[in-house]
């Protein structure tokens, strides 16, 4: 069965036809571009690549592009559009409502759309993806949603409600919702079938670490806190957001600044954390390679970011009474061995030995890199957000 995974952004759509009878990626791309002029970048598994400049008004015209490619020309992985089952989206916010994900119907759809003061980036764009679908697939190819926020519904009241009146969760449905919530399930499942132990009895910390990163706590394979809150700015720093921060900065720096409500959020997304503390840039590398050359602001960044991380796991420790494995994922988790190192290191007291060569060597690995008498693992296990997403596709058609 092949599924069509979306992941529709406001200016761009990408896509991996996934084959789920062995899970392999058939072809991937991505339309770019879109209401502006358009452009498609589409890549085969054996190794073919479609780039062109193409028209794109709106979603629709990208996803023609997509069967097109798909379909014809250099490109061409399937001979129709019906070899495709069915089509998996990715959804940023599903409010209190999407607690799993979902056979997409209009009502889906409307009810994506009007999440839109939670995820105002995305969850337009998601929602008219979806109705560009349809009118290029036709209603009888099934679509499901996946939602970011979902993983994350079976916290507590105590973990997810924020001390402001609680009026403001009555009516405007205030309060920490979690994002990255495909990944933290992938990786917290793919745990589960690597060592082949029972969810029940087990705590683990998942850490995406990315370009935008947070943290999951994870008991008996349900989440029970998560960095991210109403938005994806809470946690800790990201590549360009600022995390946590004392509330009163906020207020603070607008009054000093003349600054709006929108060109605050603005500062507090888009010009803050590794690009706003190093004013280097928002990847980890660069802000890496420049404090190994000495520079101050870069290593602050990269401190702060480690600190803040292992306070984190720390706290996430002490909610659950203990904790049996960390997880390491994303862009950074993945591939940063030395912020992975740092963040496991002197955590005797948690119970977690880290073995430095095992972590050194451990990129982009399944590997468990602590030591054989710690009690506590350490694992890198890379995502796979598509993959999640096309399984569940798969299991609700069934
Ligand atoms: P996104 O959140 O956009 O999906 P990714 O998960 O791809 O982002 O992560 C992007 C981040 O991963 C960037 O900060 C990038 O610098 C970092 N990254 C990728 N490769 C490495 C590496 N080899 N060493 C350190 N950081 C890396």
């Amino acid at each position: 069965m092949k599924v069509l995974v979306i992941n529709a952004g406001s200016s761009s759509l990408k896509y991996q036809l996934i084959d789920m009878d062995n899970e392999n990626v058939i072809a991937k791309g991505n339309c770019e571009r879109i209401g502006l002029d358009g452009f498609i970048g589409h890549k085969t598994a054996d190794g073919r690549e479609v780039e062109k400049e193409m028209d794109f008004p709106t979603h629709k015209e990208a996803f023609m592009a997509v069967v097109e490619v798909l379909t014809t020309g250099e490109g061409k992985v399937i001979d129709d559009v019906k070899e495709i089952s069915a089509v998996g989206h990715r959804v940023l916010h599903g409010s209190e409502v999407y607690k799993t994900s979902t056979l997409v119907t209009d009502k889906v759809i409307e009810d994506i759309f009007s999440f839109r003061e939670l995820g105002p980036l995305h969850n337009p764009p998601q929602a008219t993806a979806m109705k560009a679908c349809q009118e290029v697939f036709g209603k009888d190819t099934p679509m499901v949603a996946v939602f970011d926020t979902s993983f994350h519904q079976t916290m507590p009241p105590k973990a997810y409600m924020f001390g402001i009146p609680y009026e403001y969760y009555e009516k405007y449905s205030i309060r920490r919702y979690g994002f990255h919530g495909t990944s933290h399930r992938y990786v917290s499942q793919r745990y589960f079938e690597i060592t082949g132990k029972d969810p029940k009895g087990t705590k683990i910390i998942t850490c995406h670490l990315g370009n935008g990163s947070s943290l999951a706590a994870i008991q008996d394979g349900k989440v029970v806190d998560t960095s991210m809150g109403l938005t994806p700015l809470d946690g800790f720093i990201m590549g360009t957001r600022c995390g946590g921060i004392d509330p009163s900065v906020v207020t603070y720096i607008m009054n000093k600044e003349n600054l709006t409500p929108d060109e605050m959020s603005n500062l507090m997304n888009k010009k803050s954390g590794f690009l706003g503390l190093s004013g280097i840039s928002n990847d980890c590398r660069d802000i890496q390679k420049a404090a190994s050359e000495g520079n101050a602001r870069a290593q602050l960044t990269v401190d702060m970011f480690v600190y803040q991380i292992r306070k984190f796991i720390g706290s996430y420790a002490a909610a659950m009474g203990g904790v049996d494995a960390l997880l390491f994922t994303g862009g950074i988790g993945e591939n940063s061995q030395d912020i992975r190192y740092d963040i496991c290191s002197d955590f005797e007291y948690l119970g977690l030995k880290a073995n430095k060569e095992l972590c050194m060597n451990a990129n982009r690995k399944e590997v468990n890199f602590a030591e054989k008498d710690s009690k506590v693992e350490a694992w890198v296990i890379p995502t796979n957000e598509e993959l999640m997403i096309a399984k569940d596709t798969v299991a609700l058609l069934k």
